[in-house]
Formats: C-alpha cells, structure tokens, sequence
C-alpha cells in the first residue's frame, strides 16, 4: 500500500501527527511495535504516573490534611492492587482512545516494528511476517528510553527504571531515587506519600537541574519538610543486590569518603535517551548527534522525505513539545506554515505542591546579559490558599527590564501545573507584566497570586 505519511511511533508525537495528516487530507499509517498506541507517555510515563500520583495524594490528605478541615476519617488503609486498577484503568482508557482516534481519522494502524530500508520506504517485521509499503513522507517518531547507570542492572523488582517504579507489588519501606530530577521527585513522590522513606542522590549540588535555582532550592525544603532526604553532590558508585534488599555505594562528586546506603529497591531516574534501534539509520545515512537525531528548522533529517520529531530529536523530552512537532509537521507537509514556539514550552512537576514554569530562568537571563525586573508573591498571603491550606509556595514573574515583556514565569504551590497556562498564553502574545497585573482576576483564586506577582514587577502588589 502506498501512504502520503508513514508514522513511525504511535506515542504523542506520532500518533498526533497522524492525525492532523488525516484532517488534512492525507493517507496516513502509524507504525508501533507496541500492543498498545499511546506510546511512553500513555502506557509507562504520563498517565500512568500521574494516576499513581493522584492515588496516593489522596492517601496522604486523608491521613494527613482532611482532619484539620474537620473531616475526620480515622488513618486510610491502603488498598495497593486497588490503586494500581485505577491507574490500569486510566491508561486503558487513554490507549483506547488514541485506538478510537485512528479510526475515526481513518488511519491504518500498522502493528509490527518499522525499518526504513530505503527513501520512501518502510519496512514493517509483525507476527505475519515482513511487508514493505511506500511513503511521500516518512516521520520517525520513536520517542526515548530509559538512560542507564554504568554497571548497574535495572531488574525491573529491587532496582528499577520509572517504569518498575510504577508496578511495585507494595511501597518499600527505604527507597533510593538515583536522579533529582522530574521523573525521580514525582515516583519519590507517590512511595513517600504511600510510607517509604525516600533518599534521593544527586550528582548535581541541586535538586531539578535546568529549572530556576531559587525555586529548586525552595522545593527542596518542602520536599525536605515532606520526609525527603536529599545527598546531593553525590555519584553512586556501585548498587549491588543484597540477601535482604540491596545497598547503593555512593561517594562525593567532589571526591572523598564513600558510604554505602541500604535500601528494599532502588530507582534509577537520570534520564532518558533518544531510541533509535532497528530503524536502520546509519545504512540509510541519516545523520544522529549523541543518538539523537538530527533535523533542521523543518523537522527534515539530511535525508530528503525522512523527517523526525518527539524525544528523539533536541529540545525537552516532553509530551507537548512532541505533540506540537506533530502538528507544525503535518501542517507543513500539507504546506501550510506549522510552528512551535520554543520560548514557550511549560513543564511542570506534579508533585505536591506543583512545580510549574515557562520561558527564562534568573540564571539564563543573568548569563545571556539580560537586565530584568522580579515580581514575587507567596501563596501565604493568597485568600484562596489559606481557605484551602495550601500556602506552600510562590509565583514569580520575571519581565524585561526595558519593554517590561514577560520573560519567564515560575510558580510553586498547589495548581501550579494549572495556573501556569495563563502565563503562556500571554507570552505567546508578547504580554508585558503590566498587561498580566491590570488583567481581572476572580477572587478568591489561587491565580491572584499569578496577577499580584506580575503587579511586583513595579513593585505594587497589594498584599504583600
Ligand atoms: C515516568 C515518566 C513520566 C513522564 N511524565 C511526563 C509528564 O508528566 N509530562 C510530559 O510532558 N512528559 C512526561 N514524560 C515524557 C513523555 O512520556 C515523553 O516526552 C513522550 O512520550 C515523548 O513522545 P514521543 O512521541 O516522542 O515518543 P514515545 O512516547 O516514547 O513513543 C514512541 C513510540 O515508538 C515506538 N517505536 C519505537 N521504535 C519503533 C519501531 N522501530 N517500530 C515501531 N514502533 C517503534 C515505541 O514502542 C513507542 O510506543 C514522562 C516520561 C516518563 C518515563
């Protein structure tokens, strides 16, 4: 059969891309070798963990947060397999869906494991054999897995990647968290709520690299406050299994005393990696920079027709940003003028509170000579927060100093991962901080502090 697009990867990029092919009038397949659509995202990443995640908040706020609201439940008892039904059913019904989508969009679902084995052609190896079909356009949207730590061997039981970490049979009672990175604060997260207790080492002498430094170090006491213990500026040296559990050797970065931690599991998050393997890249040329794969401004690889998008090319190894190269894609393979904005990219981490940001951070503004005005405002004095003792946290807003163009937001506190899409909305615009701070907002929310911070830009919040 022959196809306008041939989707390699059916996870948020893919699978969108070919749906906005469809809508545009094109034949479109998606390849997956997958049993399932939805890729990383929907299956062991996303929806799976922020299931997990929202399961075990709750666990927590009734033993913990109800009884001061005068709900008084007595202590929870946990109901593990019950919790691990919701999140099966969630990314059931997520995967179904994406099913349901390609339908409708009259999309052929090819199942088997894809190679190009030529320009314009995709070989696809399924139960039933190999079958070649040709492509005007071939998109390779095969995603990430999991990076791992020289010399340590991911069971998938004791020691385990993100995605062991969301099939525990039971919380342990000592877990490590190799990484304090999104992916490790988030599954820390969920068996710290569930009664582990969580120590996470970190190369860096910071927790969430890449993100503001003042908020990493503010989160860093909430997580601290929540039970977490943190050795940063620590490599793990050895992990090794033990009779009882197993035991992680882990030394300064800077040199000097090892010591050994002992731990039921280990959880190993230092990232992910572009996944490439099988597609036949290096007979067919396409050019690859430290295994990702390389493109120009229009998602093309060096090889005409063969186009990349998603975690397997540069930028944020999210689902949005996948999502959106799909669509800019196929919009300009139809030849319209598809864009992403890469100034403005949220991420947020769903932990409790919420970590939300988007655009600069101080540290980006200060290194490309950026002068630029802080406006600030904590949670504590937000009307709404208090109602809902969510006081933990804050926004702050950092515009230009001479145009007064918001530059970048970032907020911790609870609904932040909501919160934030207002701040993106007007920097897609171009807003200023005064177009945030004179724009009415309803009281009593938790965005009032979004406006107030925005109003501490000129220094004239109201209350604070
Ligand atoms: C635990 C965890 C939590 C996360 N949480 C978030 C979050 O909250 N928000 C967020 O934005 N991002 C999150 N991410 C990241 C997010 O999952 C990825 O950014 C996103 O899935 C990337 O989408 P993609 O389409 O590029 O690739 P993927 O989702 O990785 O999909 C690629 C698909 O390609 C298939 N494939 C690969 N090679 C072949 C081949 N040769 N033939 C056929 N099929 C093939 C794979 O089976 C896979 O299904 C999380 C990741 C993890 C691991």
């Amino acid at each position: 059969m022959a196809y306008d697009v041939i989707v390699i990867g059916a996870g948020p990029g893919g699978y969108v891309c070919a749906i906005r092919a469809a809508q545009l009038g094109m034949k479109v397949a998606v390849v997956e070798k997958r049993a399932t659509l939805g890729g990383t995202c929907l299956n062991i990443g996303c929806i799976p963990s922020k299931a997990l995640l929202y399961a075990s908040e709750m666990f927590h706020e009734a033993g913990h947060g109800m009884a001061a609201l005068g709900v008084v439940v007595g202590a929870p008892a946990l109901d593990m397999a019950s919790m691990m039904k919701h999140k099966d059913d969630t990314v059931a019904a997520n995967v179904n869906g994406v099913a349901f989508l390609l339908k409708k969009n009259k999309i052929d679902w090819l199942q088997g494991e894809a190679r190009i084995s030529a320009p314009g052609e995709v070989t696809i190896k399924g139960v039933n054999g190999e079958a070649a079909h040709a492509a005007k356009h071939i998109v390779i949207a095969t995603g990430s897995d999991v990076a791992r730590l020289p010399g340590v061997e991911i069971d998938e039981k004791v020691i385990v990647s993100s995605t062991g970490a969301l099939t525990l049979a039971a919380p342990p009672k000592k877990l490590i968290v190799v990484g304090a990175g999104v992916i490790g604060l988030e599954l820390g997260s969920v068996w710290r709520r569930l009664g582990a207790e969580v120590t996470v080492v970190e190369y860096l002498d910071r927790i969430l690299p890449g993100m503001d430094g003042e908020v990493a170090k503010s989160f860093q006491r909430i997580l601290e406050k929540q039970g977490f213990k943190f050795q940063l500026a620590h490599k793990v040296a050895k992990v090794e299994k033990t009779g009882a559990g197993v035991s992680a050797t882990i030394e300064p970065a800077a040199g000097g005393e090892a010591k050994v931690l002992e731990a039921d599991v280990v959880l190993v998050a230092i990232g992910r990696r572009a996944y490439t393997e099988g597609l036949g890249l290096e007979a067919l040329g396409v050019a690859t920079e430290r295994g990702q794969i390389v493109i120009d401004s229009h998602f093309q690889t060096n090889v005409p027709g063969v186009y990349a998008i998603g975690d397997v090319v540069r930028g944020p190894m999210l689902a949005h940003k996948a999502e959106d190269e799909g669509v800019a894609l196929a919009e300009q393979l139809a030849g319209q003028a598809g864009h992403v904005n890469y100034d403005v990219i949220p991420g947020v981490v769903y932990t409790s509170p919420e970590v939300a940001v988007v655009g600069k951070t101080e540290e980006e503004l200060k290194a490309a000579g950026v002068a630029y005005n802080v406006g600030k405002f904590p949670f504590l004095a937000n009307g709404r927060a208090r109602a809902m003792r969510q006081t933990d946290g804050f926004v702050k807003v950092l515009a230009d100093a001479g145009s007064d163009k918001v530059l970048g937001v970032h907020i911790i506190g609870f609904g932040a991962g909501e919160m934030i899409h207002e701040a993106a909305v007007l920097m897609e615009f171009g807003g200023s901080a005064e177009d945030l701070a004179r724009t009415c907002h309803a009281h009593p929310t938790l965005s009032e502090a979004v406006k107030e911070a925005a109003m501490g830009v000129a220094k004239r919040s109201i209350h604070v």
